[in-house]
């Protein structure tokens, strides 16, 4: 089967540094495989997150959590689309780490993202 990957950029929601997420492309669904520490040059450097991914995007077993703090799961922004990092049950309130807009998370199964643009 052909693999795409793509690595997401997203912000840690305790300390506000940046990691990349990696996704893999299975069956037309984007997998969250991998999660690593990057600084902004090296982000930029390396062009993640210029290409937007959409479409159904699964958190999968194999996903260690954010590298700063643990948490296993992410938010997108309904402002500007960027992931942080998420830890506490859907529902609750959340701060994007990007753009500083808050409001309250939504359980999706399909997501817009942009994790360039810094
Ligand atoms: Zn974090
Ligand atoms: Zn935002």
């Amino acid at each position: 089967m052909m693999k795409e990957k793509t690595v997401v950029l997203s912000k840690c929601a305790s300390c506000g540094q940046l990691f990349g997420i990696t996704m893999e492309r299975i069956g037309g669904i984007w997998h969250c495989v991998w999660a690593f520490k990057i600084s902004e040059s090296m982000a930029h450097f390396e062009g993640y997150g210029d290409e937007p991914v959409s479409g159904n995007i699964f958190v999968s077993d194999e996903y260690p959590g954010c590298p700063y703090c643990g948490n296993m799961g992410w938010v997108s922004c309904g402002d500007c689309k960027k992931l942080t990092c998420y830890g506490a049950e859907i529902g609750s309130d959340f701060t994007c780490a990007w753009c500083g807009h808050s409001g309250a998370t939504e359980a999706a199964d399909s997501f817009e993202l942009r994790g360039g643009g810094m």
